[in-house]
């Protein structure tokens, strides 16, 4: 089938990659001509595996016009365009109402136009409305809403765990089942519905995950504080098959391009309607109480020394197998430690750059490893849990810092191989963190003692 995907960005070109590599004619446009010239040269300009070969391996056409041919032919435009957060948390559909005008002001054919951008209720309406004002050319909607997960966005996409689909007829749904028609789904898996309803469930899902998150999070904060601990909690929960193991992990909080955002907008979209949504606000405040937590606990732990103190960051994407940097807990910390006067040293494997760009304060020593960043450190807070911090030589990182402080905010690590092994470990959730005592004998001479040879 001819298709062509409005938007190429982490949802838009995996969309665009996976859809070639099944067999379907591919064009891909954006209005971001840097982007487009860079995918030309055959340069993902993001971080995700399996995209580039799959780019250098299929032939698609990448445009900033749809004044051309792969258009004009084709039967699908894909919108997979940003839908950020109005101020009062609001989705903004600004993006997707222009994406709409386009394809209405170019087509000359029959379309159906599917939306994959995560939008709130009536937003086909909205979108069917702006077609009908700048085109007299017939046309179908669907919502076909997105699921992949940044980092395993190609295999999410190739053998997606379930389809939603919104349609209002049959050539649409028609339509829609030939899309998917190449992927390795089962039939029983494509969910066809109703707009709003497809609308609807994205959020819900996304919801759903964020208030697990928040939930185990607020569970941590209560293990703490009465001798429980976090992972043996999440264990006995997870046993429980209505339940079940994932999304139980405490840590900093959610972040990334999408939970923040889509908790905030299902609270207004119920605002909107006059429906107080009090569990929507709930996620989302435990949330913001949450990104805070490593730093309330280095403040807990340095009170006012932190000021001059050198901590290292690691880990600066909002997750792992990411360089995506949006609402990532780290930018948080790095702002609140820099407030109290500390030094950072940053560092993460892939989002280093990207992360550059958005915390330009001077004060921040950018780090070439784990270990450089380690070095002469008074604290490690692990933010971002990438493998390689799993597999790091802890007795060397600890010989090269001058403190000893290690703040999991990952829960990477367990506390009592972390205090066999000479650290003052404080994870999330794990209680008798760190008595007074324990942390004596850790004098200034002794510190100075241990100077940083490593460049960083
Ligand atoms: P993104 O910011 O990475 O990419 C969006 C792209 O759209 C950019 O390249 C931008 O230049 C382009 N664009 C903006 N306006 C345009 C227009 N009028 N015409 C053509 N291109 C235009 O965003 P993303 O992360 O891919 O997210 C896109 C949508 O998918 C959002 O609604 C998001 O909530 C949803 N989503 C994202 C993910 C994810 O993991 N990133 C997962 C599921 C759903």
């Amino acid at each position: 089938m001819k298709v062509v995907v409005l938007g190429t960005g982490y949802v838009g070109l995996v969309t665009g990659v996976c859809l070639a590599s099944v067999g379907h004619q591919v064009t891909c446009y954006d209005i971001d001509e840097k982007k487009i010239e860079l995918i030309r040269k055959g340069i993902v300009p993001i971080y995700e595996p399996g995209v580039e070969t799959l780019l250098n391996s299929h032939t698609i056409r990448f445009t900033t016009t749809l004044k051309e041919e792969g258009f004009t032919e084709a039967e699908i435009c894909i919108i997979a365009v940003p839908t950020p957060p109005n101020p009062d948390g609001s989705c903004d559909l600004t993006y997707i109402l222009d994406a709409a005008k386009t394809i209405a002001l170019e087509m000359r054919s029959y379309k159906l136009i599917v939306i994959k951008s995560t939008v709130p209720v009536g937003t086909a309406k909205r979108v069917q409305e702006m077609v009908e004002t700048y085109s007299t050319v017939p046309f179908d909607i669907a919502s076909n809403p997105e699921f992949l997960r940044e980092g395993a966005a190609v295999s999410d996409c190739l053998t997606p765990d379930r389809i939603i689909v919104g349609v209002e007829n049959e050539r649409a749904k028609e339509t829609m089942l030939a899309l998917y028609k190449p992927f390795k789904i089962l039939q029983e898996r494509i969910f066809m519905m109703d707009l709003p309803s497809a609308e609807i469930t994205k959020y819900a899902a996304n919801a759903m995950l964020a208030a697990r998150i928040s939930f185990m999070n607020e569970m941590a904060g209560l293990c703490e504080r009465v001798g429980a601990t976090i992972h043996d909690v999440q264990r006995g929960l997870g046993a429980d098959p209505r339940i079940g193991p994932h999304f139980l992990s405490a840590g900093v909080g959610y972040g990334g391009s999408c939970f923040p955002k889509d908790v905030q907008a299902l609270s207004a979209m119920g605002r909107q309607v006059g429906y107080e949504m009090l569990l929507m606000e709930a996620i989302h405040s435990v949330n913001e109480m949450q990104k805070r937590v490593l730093f309330m606990k280095l403040e807990e732990y340095f009170g006012e020394a932190l000021q001059g103190k050198v901590v290292a960051v690691w880990g600066l994407a909002f997750k792992p197998n990411t360089d995506d940097m949006r609402e990532a807990p780290a930018l948080r910390l790095i702002e609140e430690l820099l407030s109290a006067g500390a030094t950072v040293k940053a560092y993460d494997p892939i989002a280093a750059e990207k992360a550059r760009n958005l915390i330009t304060d001077e004060r921040v020593v950018w780090c070439k490893d784990s270990y450089s960043a380690a070095c002469g450190a008074d604290a490690i807070a692990l933010v971002t849990e990438w493998q390689e911090f799993k597999m790091i030589d802890l007795q060397r990182v600890l010989e090269g810092m001058r403190g000893k402080a290690f703040f999991d905010g990952r829960n990477v690590f367990r506390d009592t191989t972390m205090r066999e092994k000479g650290f003052h470990y404080v994870g999330i959730g794990v209680p008798g963190l760190l008595e007074k005592k324990e942390r004596e004998g850790e004098g200034e001479e002794e510190r100075e003692q241990k100077i940083c040879k490593t460049n960083c």
